[in-house]
């Protein structure tokens, strides 16, 4: 998932015609001083990070002066807020609120689809809402084929408790909120709070926009047009790079580089590893349609420098398991390990898989799996005894 920066999200909420309050991004005291001085002085102070309850935290702060902006910049910009070092702020204009609202759309795993929430409670812990008032938080399930309907977001405003004067926009921030969702493959969008001011105008305070992993390549468009930088999404370089590839992938401490396909064949192979006496170096499986991954997917296994021998276990019954084993094969021609590999196959395509590795490698694939396994947890273990 990437999770949007609040002003990142705020770009595509303007885009997309929803009113958000007159803000710049700044990342150094003089520059929020400069931007206060712009927008009348009377700014919020907000931390650019990935993470919510900023406002709880201190990061979020009504200041009345350029002055008092620098102060607050000074103290916010490299401090940890959330467990994520404050780069930049969002010094927007205050907005005179009349009523908080929250407003959210999020992909629903009960009714299998976009689910609306609006609660006329909003700017506190949506959570508590829930738990407390449930009646106050009102819910509209969406047909993905028809999207949201102007009418139906309309009702679902109508029976929210909102002031009157709010009936109207909200449900118009509503059907574009929605665009936004349908736009950018979003997970969830939550406005957290959805104002009306006392002027009587509908504007997003708070964005929080996530972006399903698997939608970045279609979407890197949209995140590229994006102002600032992205945050990063958590795991280690290598484990980033998989998830752009759409491979699933975990660094382990251990020193046997593991290839199978299958999350099940996988556990079972780091299983089998540890049951012999040796230690994993990564969890990696070339599932489903990712089995035509091999190629990319050895590379990552093998730019892990703790790997001291590898042990590739396919079994075919949808994938197959020459389609895989030439993918590997066209890596270990590539990057050239110099270091040991055990294979062992089985199921759809065995033989003209087992038949490449002899013909490209001059090895032969194990016949049983534990055979396999010990050969490359005692090839690692070798390999230390000789390294330390
Ligand atoms: P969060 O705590 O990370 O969700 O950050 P928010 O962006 O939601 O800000 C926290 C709270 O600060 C909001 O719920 C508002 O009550 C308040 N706040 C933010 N911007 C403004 C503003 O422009 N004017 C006023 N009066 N309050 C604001
Ligand atoms: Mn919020």
């Amino acid at each position: 998932m990437t999770d949007l920066l609040e002003h990142q999200g705020k770009h595509l909420f303007r885009q997309a015609g929803i009113a958000v309050p007159r803000g710049e991004l700044v990342g150094s005291p003089g520059d929020a001083a400069a931007a206060a001085e712009q927008l009348g002085g009377r700014v919020v102070c907000k931390a650019q990070v990935p993470a919510g309850k900023r406002g709880k935290a201190g990061a979020v702060q009504l200041v009345t002066s350029p002055a008092e902006a620098h102060d607050v910049a000074s103290r916010l910009l490299g401090s940890e807020v959330g467990g994520h070092r404050v780069e930049s702020l969002l010094v927007e204009e205050a907005v005179a609120i009349a009523a908080e609202f929250y407003a959210a759309i999020l992909n629903d795993p009960v009714s299998k689809g976009p689910l609306v929430l609006l609660s006329a409670d909003g700017g506190m812990d949506i959570e508590e809402v829930s738990a407390t008032r449930p009646e106050r938080l009102n819910k509209l399930a969406v047909d993905i084929g028809a999207g949201l309907e102007p009418g139906d977001a309309l009702a679902l405003t109508r029976r929210s408790a909102l002031p009157a004067e709010a009936v109207d926009p909200v449900a118009a921030a509503l059907t574009r909120l929605y665009h936004v969702y349908r736009d950018t493959d979003a997970s969830l969008v939550e406005v957290n709070p959805l104002v009306l001011t006392e002027a009587g105008d509908v504007v997003a305070i708070d964005a929080k926009v996530s972006i399903d992993t698997a939608a970045t390549p279609r979407q890197q468009q949209t995140l590229d047009t994006l102002p600032g930088v992205l945050p990063t999404e958590p795991g280690t370089e290598l484990e980033r790079e998989a998830a752009r590839l759409g491979l699933q992938f975990i660094e382990l401490d251990g020193d046997v580089g593991v290839l199978a396909n299958g999350a099940g064949l996988t556990m079972t192979t780091l299983d089998a590893v540890n049951h012999f006496g040796g230690r994993p170096a990564n969890f990696l499986e070339i599932g489903g349609d990712a089995y035509t991954k091999a190629t990319p997917a050895l590379r990552l296994v093998l730019s892990n420098p703790n790997v001291r021998s590898l042990l590739v276990n396919f079994c075919g019954a949808f994938a197959r398991t020459d389609v895989m084993t030439e993918g590997v094969l066209n890596a270990i021609d590539e990057l050239r390990p110099e270091i040991p590999i055990a294979f062992t196959i089985h199921g759809t395509g065995e033989r003209e898989a087992i038949a490449l590795v002899r013909e490209r490698l001059g090895v032969t694939p194990h016949e049983a799996m534990d055979d396999a396994v010990r050969a490359a947890v005692s090839a690692a273990r070798e390999r230390q005894e000789v390294a330390s």
